[in-house]
């Protein structure tokens, strides 16, 4: 459930539309149907092929974007974003997209990710004389854009890209023009897909279905799209372009009704799960998974070993995600309200308890403590993904490596910690199998599971997160 994570750092959904003119409507649906990635922040820049016009604000979708405000955003293209808070901090001038006005026009960015080089590239700007309005690592490219001396704005932005490192997924809107570019790893996904002659781009394509879009492809690594009157082109911004997508979308950040690369998230969760009735055959009477991102996984485990599935935990729907709350006595809180044991499925019974991760345990902890508060005569804990032992510097928020329980701890004193009568993880060749079913790993981001990144980690961003 990955409920426990310290919120220093960012995970996104970013939404456009170009060629519609319900484009904010769209955007706003869209918007909705990625508020798991975010829910700390969102805005919309919209475009009527003469002004930018920005809504944005602290608050959910459906909180900020009222039926007056949708009324003042008319125009044909538009580009939405959705925010978890940044190393940067929250605070309302760090909501995207960010707007820029210049003498030669405006431009909206919107940014999923994060740059690994974004303090060293600051550095540099500032001495050169730029002024920064955010803490956000977005605004970096905006001032890249700008002085990159070309006249083209697709050639300032090809420029300003090859200096960036880490993750990203951009969508840059001008008065005519959407631009999409996705980081030479393609560590986040993006997507593309139509609706009648319009083109809609999306982080996940859940927010295709919810529109009527129709799926073309996702964005390849180190691809730039332009799409503007004249239709939609693509070229690649960077050669040496090696995907690594991050495997966390697949175990946990996604919706199962999303397909990344191809393949549906809650397939591939319920094949973890399957791989790990195969790497751990428990003897026990139910399986139960923690909700909601870890129920196909325990569909899965429960399909493999013929123990029965059972609905041995029930989440209270209307407390938020444990995950956005910022501060640990909230979070203490929050869990207790979010989760309850059913005493009536697991009293007397030894429980699989499948979960997706473990990231400090305390969660964990509190977990097998309720299904044995309610009865449950054994708790065996499965995660559907390796030991987190590792911070992740690609936009998701993964504690500092002090926090993370796996950094220093074996197996056996995790279980011991959070009162487990087993503990296993899911290996990394399983996890990654479970995906795409195959032997290898590559093609994929393991960071944060194996401490081999797929970009140069900056020093100064190595200290940042070993210092937090
Ligand atoms: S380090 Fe982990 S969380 Fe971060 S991108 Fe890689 S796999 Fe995903």
């Amino acid at each position: 459930m990955l409920a426990e994570i310290k919120g220093l750092n960012e995970e996104c959904g970013v939404f456009g539309v170009w060629g519609h003119p319900d484009s904010a409507q769209l955007t706003y649906y869209g918007l909705h149907s990625l508020q798991h990635r975010g829910q700390e922040g969102t805005g919309i820049v919209v475009s009527d092929g003469d002004k930018l016009r920005v809504v944005k604000g602290e608050g959910l979708v459906s909180e900020i974007f009222t039926a007056d405000v949708m009324e003042k955003l008319k125009g044909t293209s538009a580009i939405g974003h959705v925010r978890y808070a940044t190393a940067g901090g929250g605070g309302y001038e760090n909501v995207q997209p960010l707007l820029f006005h210049s003498q030669t026009g405006s431009l909206a960015l919107a940014h999923n990710g994060n740059l690994v080089n974004a303090n060293y590239l600051k550095h540099q700007l500032e001495t050169q004389g730029s002024i920064f309005q955010t803490s956000s690592d977005t605004e970096v490219l905006a001032h890249l854009i700008r002085r990159s001396g070309f006249s083209d704005i697709k050639d300032q932005v090809k420029n300003a890209l090859s200096m960036l490192k880490g993750a990203y997924a951009y969508l840059i809107l001008t008065e005519n023009e959407l631009m999409v570019a996705l980081d030479p790893n393609g560590l986040r996904p993006l997507s593309l897909a139509c609706l009648g002659d319009a083109y809609v781009v999306a982080s996940e394509t859940c927010a295709f279905d919810v529109i009527g879009a129709e799926y073309i492809r996702d964005i390849r690594p180190g691809e730039l799209v332009v799409i503007n009157k004249d239709g939609i082109s693509s070229e690649q911004f960077a050669f040496n372009s090696t995907k690594s997508i991050c495997t966390m979308e697949y175990v946990y950040f996604s919706r199962p009704d999303s397909n990344i690369q191809g393949i549906n998230v809650h397939t591939a969760r319920k094949n973890m799960g399957k791989r790990l009735a195969a790497e751990a055959p428990i003897e026990a009477d139910v399986v139960t998974g923690v909700p909601d991102s870890s129920i196909s996984a325990a569909i899965g485990y429960a399909e493999a070993s013929g123990i029965p599935y059972e609905m041995g935990l029930i989440k209270n729907k209307y407390v938020g995600r444990t995950f956005i709350q910022p501060t640990q006595s909230l979070r203490e809180q929050g869990v207790k309200m979010k989760l309850s044991a059913v005493r009536g499925v697991v009293e007397g019974k030894r429980v699989v308890m499948v979960d997706d991760s473990i990231v400090r345990g305390t969660t964990s902890r509190r977990i097998v403590n309720l299904l044995k508060e309610a009865g449950a005569t054994e708790v065996h804990v499965v995660i559907s993904s390796p030991p987190i032992k590792n911070p992740c510097f690609y936009g998701i928020d993964t504690s500092s490596k002090e926090e993370l329980i796996a950094s220093d701890k074996s197996v056996e004193e995790i279980r011991e910690l959070i009162g487990a009568d087993s503990l296993t993880f899911l290996s990394k060749e399983g996890m990654v199998g479970a995906i795409v079913n195959t032997e290898g790993t590559e093609g994929f981001c393991l960071g944060c599971f194996t401490g081999n990144y797929p970009t140069e980690i900056y020093p100064d961003t190595l200290q940042y997160y070993y210092q937090k």
